[in-house]
């Protein structure tokens, strides 16, 4: 385990203390245990944060794509080599179970390595002009700094999709983690420098978002902003960036749906459903949140997943055997409890879980265990309304296309999820399911070079894959003449 860090804010290459001599605690969510204490960062700190990655920027923009590949790499290497001690660090700030908190430094590990190479394939093009010996460029730049905001759940694997294209396009970053877990950020920034990425082009200053992200996302010297969080907030982010007219990836929330077919197989859908459902005891923007069965598989698929998550163990991150952890706070978990409450007043069946777990192991964090309400309608909140916890509805369906409407009444639109035994069947759902990606018949974790978004109110704009770097680059056009002598027709000229 890491030593408790003494301060938020990784500036210019260094810690820095705060310059407003106030903090807040990080606790760990299993045990209520304070892990350390983190500076809330000042308007001086922010503007000093910002005047650090700019000044970087101008250098780093400079590099050869190949020099900024290779330091990439190197970063990427040294992330990978740091996946124990940083992944208790996340273990203990976020809860998760520690072979989960350890994956997520190296997929993050990944991510950077990914866009190391896609540093190399930025291109631009030449077109063909309306007059000879005239030419027309099209280059790409670097957009300029960029502010990442993060969530909790996955807080270094969601600032990979943004630091990756955004460091390898030639851009340089300040981050503001979630208050709840910038310990591993403040490390992974760290980590960064040591591996040779130049002093400011990653910086970090931690704070309550209201306040210190505002005022970062605000500051006129930041170019773009990529902000992974609530739909609630990332409305409030678009707000702020309009003000300045600044580029936004948006990566916000979900209430994904699944589909599952009279003729699917279900030797395969619900480890499928059951692991999209409570992986990172479902803190996840695009887990499964609700299941429409066909009516004849209904009550099979209850009782199979009923049976299956029972064997599931919720427990603490450092329980070798734990399957889920803790959730990251009380008013959360108070949410996700809210919904179940809310389901069996309007008429639920609860199948399993359903109370938050009480004991000498628990009762310092909050603890869920795996839940499922079945015997759910659209009059309720976990069918409707993002849980991000332990608990999934189900309800069965006749009329395929009932289903398909179904799965589309939401204001989201992130990922959605088909389980059929005939894949024509099941091409034609996903193509009229309004969602960033389908899922049909498994479910893996995104894919580094695939694109992933949000459709509808889910976000804007697209991480991941050779497309996401578009997002830190600007289009400049360039005309030229290549004529020796004026060729004259200007309509002014005397
Ligand atoms: P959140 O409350 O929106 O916070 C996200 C980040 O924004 C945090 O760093 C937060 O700081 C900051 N923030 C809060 N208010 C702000 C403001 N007024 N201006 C600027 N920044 C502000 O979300 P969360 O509760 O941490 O995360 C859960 C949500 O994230 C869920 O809705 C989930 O679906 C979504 N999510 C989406 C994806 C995706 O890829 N689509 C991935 C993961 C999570 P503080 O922590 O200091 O409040």
């Amino acid at each position: 385990m890491s030593p408790p860090l003494p301060n938020g804010f990784f500036i210019d290459g260094a810690r820095r203390a705060g310059s407003a001599n106030e903090s807040h605690p990080v606790t760990d969510p299993a045990t209520g245990e304070v892990v350390a204490e983190v500076a809330v960062a000042s308007d001086d700190d922010i503007d000093e944060a910002v005047r650090s990655a700019r000044a970087a920027f101008n250098l780093w923009k400079k590099v050869s794509a190949r020099e900024r590949r290779d330091t990439l790499k190197k970063v990427a290497d040294a992330v990978k080599a740091e996946a124990d001690p940083l992944g208790e660090l996340l273990a203990r700030e976020n809860g998760k179970p520690l072979n989960q908190a350890k994956g997520e430094v190296v997929g993050t590990a990944g991510l950077i390595e990914y866009y190391a190479e896609e540093a190399l394939r930025v291109s631009g093009d030449v077109l063909p002009s309306d007059h000879p010996k005239r030419m027309v460029m099209v280059w790409k730049e670097p957009v300029g700094v960029v502010a990442a905001v993060t969530p909790w759940n996955f807080p270094l694997a969601l600032l990979g999709r943004m630091l990756g294209p955004g460091l390898a396009a030639g851009c340089t970053v300040v981050a503001k983690p979630a208050s709840d877990t910038p310990l591993s950020t403040i490390r992974l920034a760290e980590i960064c420098h040591d591996a040779g990425l130049p002093p400011g082009a990653f910086n970090v200053v931690t704070g309550p978002g209201g306040t210190v992200g505002e005022k970062l996302i605000g500051h006129p010297d930041i170019r773009k902003v990529s902000f992974t969080g609530s739909l609630e907030i990332g409305r409030r982010v678009m707000e702020l960036a309009s003000k300045n007219i600044k580029g936004v990836t948006l990566e916000l929330g979900g209430q994904c749906p699944a589909i599952v077919c009279s003729h699917a197989d279900l030797t395969i859908a619900p480890d499928a459903l059951i692991f999209q459902g409570f992986k990172n005891s479902g803190q996840v923007c695009n887990r499964v949140n609700r299941i429409y069965a066909h009516s004849s598989i209904y009550e099979n698929l209850i009782e199979i997943m009923t049976e299956k998550m029972s064997g599931m163990i919720t427990s603490h991150a450092f329980d070798p055997d734990a399957d889920i952890g803790p959730i990251i706070n009380e008013r959360q978990g108070n949410h996700i409890h809210n919904q179940v409450v809310d389901g069996l007043a309007k008429g639920a069946r609860l199948t399993i879980g359903g109370e938050r777990l009480v004991g000498p192991d628990y009762d310092s964090g909050f603890f869920y265990p795996p839940t499922l309400l079945a015997d759910t309608n659209h009059e309720m909140l976990v069918m409707t309304e993002e849980t991000f916890g332990p608990l999934l509805g189900i309800m069965p369906y006749d009329d395929l296309n009932q289903a398909i409407e179904w799965s589309n009444d939401t204001e989201y639109g992130l990922s959605s999820f088909v389980f059929s035994g005939d894949l024509r069947t099941g091409i034609n759902i996903a193509s009229q399911l309004d969602a960033g990606s389908v899922y049909i018949n498994d479910i893996f974790n995104t894919y580094v070079q695939a694109p992933y978004g949000g459709m509808k109110e889910s976000g804007l704009g697209r991480e991941q894959g050779s497309v996401a770097i578009n997002e830190y680059l600007e289009i400049k056009t360039v005309y030229m003449d290549l004529a020796k002598k004026n060729r004259g027709g200007y309509p002014f000229a005397h």
